[in-house]
């Protein structure tokens, strides 16, 4: 009696592909596990001692578990009926005393050396429409790596699918047409969450001109590639910063202004690609970033000095927003307690009124400034390995106290 499914022998953490098989042994009955992980293979005595439960209630969606005396083994993806008449078999072996009622071909390792499944899947790709909505498209939980690029403008129950991929690792969903995403489509594609290994995400050309703060919030916090570049988006979503594994983010070839000010915190990135953008400065915090290679170029509309602000602006009083948004970005604390309470609009406007101290990186209302500058970027200034930068310019920013 043989039984293909995904097999994991508890404390190990991840399951493997392989086949169980229960036979004969010269007194009762043995369970034998076989998988790809030899070091996960076994061969375990079926008796009332040995065995101390079975759990076969989810045996209806391919699932179940016998727990040994050291270990569990947790079978899962099983075709239901047969696991359970193997469930069945096990416990007519398990009640039997080893008085052996049951007929069962006597098990030698060397039969099943040609008994294990083919391997399923790690990497998908799906880039025809017709394939994507075949019924008989499947994603096995084996997949590490999958892209998807179909045009897609909704989410529903095929996205619920393989949003549940535990084991994916890259997720590429380049040219699709998330950009006719309704609101509660987003809302489905929170569920991304659940991709707790996810570490590269890609969402190149699907016309994005947002990405809505709680699907940013959704992303998995062990992000550490994020490839939104070639879409419409006009401003880098300040909420980003919460991927604080994010070593490589591409935002090149959008529509965006100016970067958030708490941009600062992004302290992790390696890699940052912001080219071809409507920039027109540079905070100045970047010197202190520790960037292997980035690229500001092909951005700067307004080449000169034209963000300085004028003579009239100079030593006015900031506004009463953007004193508020200082003082609440300056208290993390409050911070988080506002961050529940005001309206998406606010809470995006927030950072984009107030800069950051070039020296102390503390916030300063960035209306009524009267000790900012700007001058053009040394690419020298910068710890970068690679860096282009175009004609940007660097903008400085001084609080009182520095
Ligand atoms: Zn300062």
């Amino acid at each position: 009696m043989k039984l293909d499914c995904l097999l994991l022998i508890a404390p190990a953490k991840k399951p493997v592909q392989g086949t169980i098989f229960i036979g004969n042994a010269t007194k009762g009955y043995k369970l034998v596990v076989k998988t790809r992980n030899k070091g996960q293979n076994r061969e375990l005595l079926l008796n009332k001692e040995n065995v101390k439960g079975i759990i076969d209630k989810f045996s209806g969606a391919g699932k179940a578990t016998i727990m040994f005396q050291n270990l569990n083994v947790l079978i899962s993806e099983a075709q239901p009926e047969k696991l359970r008449q193997f469930m069945a078999v096990l416990k007519q072996c398990l009640s039997s005393n080893g008085e052996k009622p049951v007929s069962l071909p006597r098990l030698h390792t060397s039969d099943f050396k040609e008994n294990l499944p083919p391997p399923k899947p790690k990497k998908m790709e799906i880039l025809e429409r017709n394939e994507y909505f075949s019924s008989s498209l499947q994603f096995p939980q084996t997949l590490h790596d999958l892209r998807i690029s179909v045009q897609l403008k909704k989410v529903g129950s095929k996205e619920i699918a393989w949003l549940g991929l535990k084991n994916l690792t890259r997720l590429n969903l380049d040219g699709n047409l998330f950009c006719l995403l309704k609101r509660e489509d987003w809302r489905k594609f929170e569920k991304i969450s659940r991709l707790e290994n996810l570490q590269e995400l890609y969402m190149r050309e699907n016309q994005l001109r947002f990405l809505p703060e709680p699907f940013i919030e959704a992303l998995p916090k062990n992000l550490f590639h994020l490839d939104i570049s070639e879409n419409e988006l006009s401003y880098i979503p300040p909420k980003l910063v919460r991927l604080v594994k994010l070593r490589y983010l591409n935002v090149s070839s959008n529509q965006i202004e100016c970067i958030p000010e708490n941009f600062h915190l992004h302290k992790s990135l390696s890699h940052l690609f912001i080219s071809n953008n409507r920039l027109r400065y540079i905070p100045n915090f970047f010197r202190r970033f520790r960037l292997m290679q980035s690229d500001f170029s092909a951005n700067s509309i307004y080449p000169g000095v034209k963000n300085v602000p004028d003579e009239n602006r100079l030593n006015l009083v900031p506004t009463l927003y953007d004193l508020a948004s200082t003082t609440l970005l300056n208290n993390r604390a409050w911070l988080e307690v506002a961050n529940g309470i005001l309206p998406v609009l606010v809470k995006h406007n927030i950072f984009y009124s107030a800069l950051t101290c070039s020296t102390c990186l503390k916030f300063v209302p960035s209306s009524g400034l009267n000790q900012i500058t700007s001058k053009p970027l040394d690419p020298a200034s910068f710890s970068n390995i690679t860096t282009r930068i175009g004609c940007v310019e660097a903008r400085v920013v001084k609080c009182c106290n520095c």
